[in-house]
């Protein structure tokens, strides 16, 4: 943090909120439970002291310490970095497109270009979209499919307008394979892709399509995407040129706990020589009767398990996101109980994890957010998207009169 009013603060984007003295904050004041082995209590104490842990450590905490312990553990370090506060920021969701050349086989957003549902917004159409939600907003949030005829131009023109008529409103936009896909339909480099999309107005990527860096998985579950080295060096070009990004994690198809751990690590070993990325969003894989058949699916355990493992693994990553649209609100207000610090305030529209069965109700905000947010012991407070603007978010208090019959005793 680097300035203070009662109300709110501003920080550095590289500082992104945090007391950088976290790692001689970290109270050791964690209840430890007795019965837990030697090597897993020496790998805890390790971790309290703000030190990198391994992959095989990771791994000896991933399988053998109980949850209770691991969530403290993973609170207690997401407390050292924030307190209690949790962040938030107002976004709105545009899927630009479902048309997508390839298709991976847990995906139940894309469509051919000719299926009857498939749609591709023209720039007037998307504009249209942010509209009724232009004041409410601070970001729009836009990935879709890997469209086969939109080549760069058509995203300059969109990011441009958008910037134009809404100057403040940040774009997050394209992911990394968005990214690759437009490099070759339009022949360029991809550090001239994103050269140019950032002057048109891009200002960060999100991290979606990283599912699992290791490539013999992504055969597995999306062939033809680009390979784990790619996402990598990608965000890395990003990052060279100034444009922050997110990263995630899908977990839960078919990939061992060693390959969910590997892939923190590599994100970790990225983030040791940019120090671009922002988030890390673990995300689960939501089944359906068609996709993945195959799917091992993760538990609520499991679910909070991984968070936590985030959390205590990835040191240089400052935020770690409670994807609530995927999660549920259950579960997505637990995880700031195990490690997580970020939740997302999306409104409106939201298709591709709607489509993969999500129910989290839309356009839940503001009060019910900071309600979810309080009710885990947290302190809501809102920030723009670079993690440099924060101000705690002071909800209304219920009304007394909420027309509900009372019980009497
Ligand atoms: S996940 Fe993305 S790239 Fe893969 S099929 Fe779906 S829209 Fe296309």
């Amino acid at each position: 943090m680097t300035s203070n009013s009662p109300d709110g603060w501003t920080s550095t984007i590289m500082d992104a909120g945090q007391n950088i003295e976290w790692k001689n904050n970290i109270s050791a004041n964690v209840l430890l439970n007795p019965k837990l082995s030697s090597s897993v209590t020496q790998i805890i104490k390790k971790a309290l002291k703000g030190d990198r842990i391994s992959i095989d450590q990771a791994l000896t905490l991933h399988d053998e310490c109980d949850l209770p312990t691991l969530g403290r553990v993973a609170h207690v370090i997401k407390l050292a970095r924030y307190d209690h506060n949790i962040f938030f920021n107002r976004n709105l969701h545009i899927n630009h497109t479902n048309v997508c050349v390839l298709a991976c086989r847990f995906c139940a957003f894309r469509r051919g270009p000719k299926a009857d549902d498939s749609y591709s917004l023209s720039v007037d159409e998307y504009m249209t979209r942010i509209e009724p939600f232009s004041e409410l907003i601070t970001e729009v949030h836009s990935v879709g499919g890997l469209h086969h005829e939109w080549t760069i131009e058509h995203y300059e023109s969109l990011f441009r307008a958008t910037k134009n008529k809404y100057p403040d409103i940040s774009i997050k936009a394209l992911t990394a394979v968005e990214i690759q896909h437009l490099a070759s339909l339009s022949d360029l480099t991809i550090k001239e892709v994103l050269k140019r999309l950032k002057l048109a107005g891009l200002d960060t990527i999100p991290g979606g399509g990283a599912e699992i860096l290791v490539d013999d998985v992504r055969e597995i579950i999306c062939k033809g995407k680009e390979s784990s080295s790619e996402y990598l060096a990608i965000h890395q070009s990003a990052h060279e040129l100034g444009i922050p990004t997110n990263c995630t994690m899908l977990f839960g198809t078919v990939e061992t706990i060693r390959q969910r751990l590997i892939h923190l690590d590599k994100l970790r070993a990225l983030q040791d020589k940019t120090n671009g990325f922002q988030c890390f969003v673990p995300y689960p894989f939501l089944p359906d009767k068609s996709r993945l058949p195959e799917a091992q699916l993760a538990t609520a355990n499991e679910i909070l398990r991984t968070i936590a493992i985030s959390r205590i693994m990835l040191d240089n990553i400052p935020h770690i996101k409670s994807y609530r649209m995927n999660l549920g609100d259950n579960i997505g207000a637990l995880a700031l109980l195990h490690g997580a610090d970020d939740i997302d305030g999306t409104v409106g529209n939201e298709e591709i994890m709607h489509l993969a069965g999500s129910s989290t109700p839309l356009n839940q905000f503001d009060d019910d957010l900071a309600k979810l947010i309080e009710g885990v012991g947290g302190i809501p407070v809102e920030r723009n998207t670079n993690y440099t603007i924060f101000s705690i978010y002071g909800r209304q208090p219920p009304s007394d009169n909420r027309g509900l019959p009372l019980a009497h005793s």
